[in-house]
């Protein structure tokens, strides 16, 4: 295994560093626009539904940090580098370039390609778990 893992958990921490920070930060400027707006304001907006740019970041900000803890746990339990969707390695060059990647190059761009709404090559069969249609994305 050429994996250095010890090197990747640890770029995965300090990234977990750096959203950690980004979200409190985030959550003072919340905070400050909470105190300067009239309550009523806010209530409205709540009622409309209208999301903020700051929640917008903060759900953002939230996938990545499940999406580090997630590759955190799959070192522990030697789950890691294994693409989640054909269960074949990732690749050393992809985990260096995106260390919470969950799955392989081909799967994420067919992945992608699905998002997009793109008609996409018939699948090989591999066995493996099938996605549900469409994603968690609203
Ligand atoms: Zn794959």
């Amino acid at each position: 295994m050429a994996l250095d893992l010890e090197a990747l958990r640890t770029r995965l921490n300090e990234r977990r560093e750096v959203v950690l920070e980004r979200l409190r930060s985030a959550n003072e400027s919340l905070d400050e626009l909470d105190r300067s707006q009239p309550s009523e304001a806010e209530e409205e907006a709540q009622e409309l539904n209208i999301a903020r740019p700051q929640v917008i970041l903060d759900q953002r900000s939230r996938n990545e940090l499940a999406e580090i803890d997630d590759a955190l746990a799959r070192i522990e339990h030697g789950e890691y580098g294994i693409c989640e969707t054909c269960g074949e390695p990732i690749g050393e060059g992809r985990l260096l370039a995106i260390p919470s990647a969950i799955q392989c190059v081909e799967c994420a761009e067919a992945a992608e390609r699905r998002a997009q709404g793109m008609p996409s090559e018939p699948e090989r069969v591999l066995g493996g778990p099938t996605e549900p249609e469409g994603g968690a994305d609203t």
